[in-house]
């Protein structure tokens, strides 16, 4: 048996005793060290589908008893195959893509429809319970896990999914040296991608959220500025600091009053990436897009993306220490899912399990 947060029902978040997942052939067993809660699990636990809005296009209700947790890492425990993975600190990729369709083929991984994902219930078939990082072991695919530098803490490690997908997102916007970019909403991925977008050359990075604890997270990660969007007029204020619009923006929120903003502060030729795709009509003037402004989606990461990811934080290129601010063990996991549902009351940013504690 394994001790899990199961996701029972929307809702209906509890510490579970389930029996153990067996290894497939492609799998090795990994003994959790550190999980992140996202703000997908957040999604997840209301009932929403966020995987299947961004990549299938569609709202598909989850199945039930899904062991939340996609951001983690931990020790290679049972090898399967993989024997020189054995004892070994890992992060852990946590999809797997079907590799034969038109998307995996082209090199667009990340919309391959048959993805397999730990953490939720895309891709198994019917399950009595989905796998994923929220327990004590979770099995992960062999040649999706990635060996960790010593100098690099399991906290960290868990955090390379949010950072792929900020480096994705910014790839998706053409984010390229001496430009200027804006983030609406700092949390994580706002934070990962203004991270990721300064380590790919942009010389000014302005983030606008609501939430104190997040705009002085993104000061400490080298953001030029972070703009509190209910005293200042973000859209004013950037102009102002930046001398002008920006080339890339990104919306983590995906209101349509953060669609409309983020459409202002582009420049011609510039591209609005939406990260938060939801079940809503968003209306838009269409002259405001005009003079070639674009408007895309991004969705989850490349595989390539994961390593590149673990570079740039190993390489300090992109910190993600500043996010922790509270560690719970799993015992106590509707304290943590607590935390992060009212993150403002608690100051939190980024609330990580710790199932071996
Ligand atoms: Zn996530
Ligand atoms: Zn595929």
């Amino acid at each position: 048996m394994i001790s899990v947060a199961l996701l029972h029902r929307p809702r209906d978040l509890r510490l579970a005793e389930i029996p153990g997942f067996e290894l497939e052939f492609d799998q090795v067993m990994v003994d959790v060290a550190a999980c992140g809660i996202c703000g997908s699990d957040l999604r997840y636990y209301h009932g929403e589908n966020p995987w299947a809005l961004h990549t299938l296009g569609v709202s598909l209700p989850n199945p039930h008893n899904i062991v939340l947790g996609h951001e983690f890492a931990g020790t290679v425990t049972d090898a399967g195959g993989f024997r020189q993975l054995l004892g070994k600190r890992v992060a852990v990729m946590s999809f797997k893509t079907c590799g034969a369709c038109q998307h995996c083929r082209g090199g667009h991984e990340n919309l391959c429809r048959n993805t397999t994902h730990l953490g939720h219930g895309a891709g198994w078939g019917k399950l009595e319970y989905y796998p994923g990082g929220m327990a004590d072991r979770c099995p992960a695919w062999g040649n999706l896990c990635f060996e960790l530098p010593d100098a690099m803490i399991f906290e960290e490690a868990a955090m390379l999914d949010v950072v792929g997908v900020g480096v994705h997102a910014a790839r998706v916007g053409g984010v390229r040296p001496g430009v200027s970019i804006a983030v609406f909403g700092a949390g994580p991925i706002g934070n990962a991608i203004m991270q990721a977008s300064r380590a790919m050359g942009a010389s000014r990075a302005f983030v606008v959220d609501t939430y104190e604890v997040a705009l002085e997270i993104a000061i400490k990660c080298n953001a030029t500025a972070a703009i509190e969007a209910v005293e200042a007029d973000p859209v004013k204020a950037i102009f102002e600091a930046n001398s002008g619009a920006c080339s890339v923006v990104f919306d983590t929120v995906g209101s349509v009053d953060t669609l409309r903003k983020g459409v202002a502060l582009l420049a011609e030729g510039g591209t609005l990436v939406n990260m938060a795709v939801h079940d809503m009509n968003l209306t838009l003037n269409s002259l405001d897009i005009g003079s070639e402004r674009s408007i895309k989606t991004s969705c989850n990461f490349l595989p390539e993306e994961f390593p590149l990811s673990l570079s740039l934080v190993e390489s300090g290129q992109i910190d993600v220490k500043p996010w922790i601010t509270h560690r719970f063990p799993l015992r106590e996991i509707s304290k943590a899912f607590d935390v992060a549902l009212n993150k403002e009351k608690h100051g939190a940013f980024k609330v990580i399990i710790e199932p071996a504690s």
